[in-house]
């Protein structure tokens, strides 16, 4: 099963993929962690999307396309993805429609997750995550069980993103507005488009995401 979960930053996806991941057996596709993973690496590609991600632009299809097509060419890939930040614009949709294709899969489904700006905005603000295992966390929203100890991993070093900002998190949410919701209608169109309220509870939005996927064919 190949699954996209579609919203603005701080919507969720991350936290929702994360989920997906352990207990469907899906992989997660994150492509901001890859340029992240790309940046800390020092890569040619990480130095490029720095700038861009700092000032809260999205980096050019070409370059996302090159980075997911050599993601998907690894075979642990094989029981399915669940796709997180993209794709973020109609030409990535359009791309990753032909790739799947040409291994004979599809996009089975494309769950919306919604949330009001400035609940997206001070989620932003209070995001942190674990630098061993990744795990998400938020200040008030989302702490682990014991201050300052990751629940999944027990690590107690956190890192926060320098994009991470309130006044970067505003052009943010203009961009996804611009040039990644026009994929809210290009997946409607296609018939497999389902919608969440991404303002509920972390477990509430887990338990509406399993219901869609249970009844989903493929
Ligand atoms: P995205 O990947 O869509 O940008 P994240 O999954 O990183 O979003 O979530 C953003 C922040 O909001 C994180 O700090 C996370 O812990 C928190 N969060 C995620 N889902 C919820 C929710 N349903 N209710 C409250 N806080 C949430
Ligand atoms: P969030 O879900 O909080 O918006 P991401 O980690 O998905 O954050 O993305 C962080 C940044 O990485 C984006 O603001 C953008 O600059 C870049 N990025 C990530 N994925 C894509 C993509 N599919 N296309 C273009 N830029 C991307
Ligand atoms: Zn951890």
């Amino acid at each position: 099963m190949n699954l996209i979960l579609l919203g603005p930053p701080g919507a969720g996806k991350g936290t929702q993929a994360k989920v997906l991941q352990e207990s469907r057996g899906l992989k997660q596709l994150s492509t901001g962690d890859m340029l992240r993973t790309a940046i800390a690496a020092g890569s040619e590609i990480g130095l490029k999307a720095k700038v861009i991600m700092d000032r809260g632009d999205l980096v050019s299809d070409e370059v996302i396309l090159d980075v997911v097509a050599e993601r998907m060419g690894k075979p642990d890939i094989k029981a399915g993805v669940v796709f997180d930040g993209f794709p973020r614009t109609p030409a990535q949709a359009q791309a990753l429609d032909k790739m799947l294709a040409a291994r004979g899969q599809k996009v089975d489904a494309v769950i919306e997750m919604k949330v009001e700006d400035e609940v997206l905005i001070s989620r932003i603000s209070g995001r942190y995550t674990c630098a061993k295992c990744g795990k998400g966390y938020h200040d008030s929203f989302a702490k682990p069980a014991r201050p300052g100890i990751c629940d999944a991993c027990g690590s107690t070093e956190f890192t926060r993103r320098a994009d991470d900002n309130e006044k970067t998190v505003r052009d943010r949410l203009n961009v996804y507005n611009k040039q990644t919701a026009p994929l809210v209608s290009y997946y409607t169109s296609r018939g497999n488009l389902r919608s969440v309220d991404g303002m509920a509870d972390i477990n509430h939005v887990t338990d509406a995401i399993g219901h869609i996927l249970d009844g989903v064919q493929r």
